[in-house]
């Protein structure tokens, strides 16, 4: 058997290079070489350890885009009834449903409660910092249009999906709404180019760097705060903008604790506040419960989205790459062996978006 590279946590912030086998796909899967990674704010989460224990040792990743080598047995079409062939690329969403358990069949929900986002790194696995990805039967993948750039597709990873999903379950953005997003990484930028696309009358974005802050401009912020002024002068800026009432919705785009009592402070009366960003931000955070009764508030928030957020998020991306400049969110781009430095720079957070590309070393 053929072997190929990966990048493997072995332990909290222990990254190494492995050299592991290539598996024939299963009946129902296929094999995939990377064409593009994502590095996402979780995985530096992940590494770290701050996003609880994983069954190490794991190949980081969970966003992707590749080419396909070989499908198994059995496969002709993507899981939207597309055909494919091998050397199509397609997009996928990491976790494999089985479509028999409480969650899949009764809920119709996500996570599965069967699923596993990460399998050891020594046996067939779809982390995508590595040369191949092994996609089991049940995990949806996706072909990508003709004509869709794997950057634009892969600038919003997982986030495009979350956005989707989140907004799906907490509500919509409606036309006029008044949005403050914080954070400009990935997942608010999303955010940001929803609420556009839905007819917002107001998106306020808010981040610390000031190349995420132009991107959110050129996705549809109409206006933008610096998380290096005060609290007190940021919410001053968001109310000079939306007026009395607040903003209708603020979307948690962060990924740090202290966002969290900002945004419900933030929220306007009869508000939204949608929680997406903390999924590997461990803690707590006091606020003040009688803001919620007092203004009428909807606190939510989602995680896990589902294959039809990735199949929607495919297409909107593909759709949209010639309008926005999303291809242009890739910032930065490291080989497999250069992982960890991919993990270094978007935990800085001078990275907008950073892809994993094997042809780079
Ligand atoms: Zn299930
Ligand atoms: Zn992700």
């Amino acid at each position: 058997m053929s072997t190929a590279r990966a990048c493997v946590l072995v332990e909290p912030n222990r990254v190494e290079i492995w050299d592991v086998p290539v598996f024939d796909p299963e009946p129902g899967g296929a094999l995939v070489r990377i064409v593009a990674g994502g590095v996402c704010g979780s995985d530096v989460h992940i590494m770290s350890g701050e996003a609880g224990t994983m069954p190490f040792p794991i190949i980081l990743g969970h966003e992707g885009v590749g080419r396909i080598e070989k499908l198994g047995a059995g496969v002709t079409t993507d899981y939207a009834g597309v055909d494919v062939k091998p050397g199509d690329l397609v997009y996928w969403a990491p976790i494999a449903l089985c479509h028999r358990c409480h969650s899949c069949t009764v809920l119709d929900e996500t996570p599965c409660d069967n699923s596993q986002f990460f399998e050891d790194a020594k046996k067939p696995n779809w982390g995508s910092y590595a040369d191949f990805a092994w996609l089991p039967n049940g995990l949806a993948f996706f072909r990508l249009p003709d004509g869709a750039s794997v950057d634009a597709v892969i600038s919003l990873g997982c986030a495009l999906p979350t956005v989707l999903r989140g907004f799906e379950r907490c509500g919509s953005v409606r036309m006029g709404d008044t949005v403050v997003v914080q954070g400009a990484g990935p997942v608010g930028l999303s955010a940001i180019l929803v609420a556009k696309l839905a007819g917002a009358r107001e998106i306020i974005a808010v981040d610390m760097h000031d190349n995420r802050l132009a991107i959110a401009r050129a996705l549809g912020a109409t206006a933008t705060i610096s998380l290096k002024d005060s609290p007190g002068e940021r919410r001053r800026q968001v109310y000079d903008r939306v007026a009395v009432n607040g903003p209708d919705i603020v979307v948690e785009a962060a990924g740090v604790l202290p966002a969290f009592p900002e945004g419900v402070d933030l929220a306007g009366n009869h508000g939204r506040y949608i929680i997406l960003g903390l999924w590997g931000a461990i803690g707590t955070q006091p606020i003040s419960p009688r803001d919620l009764t007092i203004k009428n508030l909807t606190i939510a928030g989602a995680t896990f989205p589902k294959p039809k957020h990735y199949h929607q998020a495919l297409h909107l991306a593909a759709r949209m790459q010639a309008d926005y400049p999303l291809a242009a969110i890739v910032s930065h781009r490291f080989g497999v062996s250069q992982a960890r430095d991919a993990l270094t720079a978007t935990a800085s957070g001078s990275v907008i978006k950073a892809v994993i590309d094997p042809d780079l070393n």
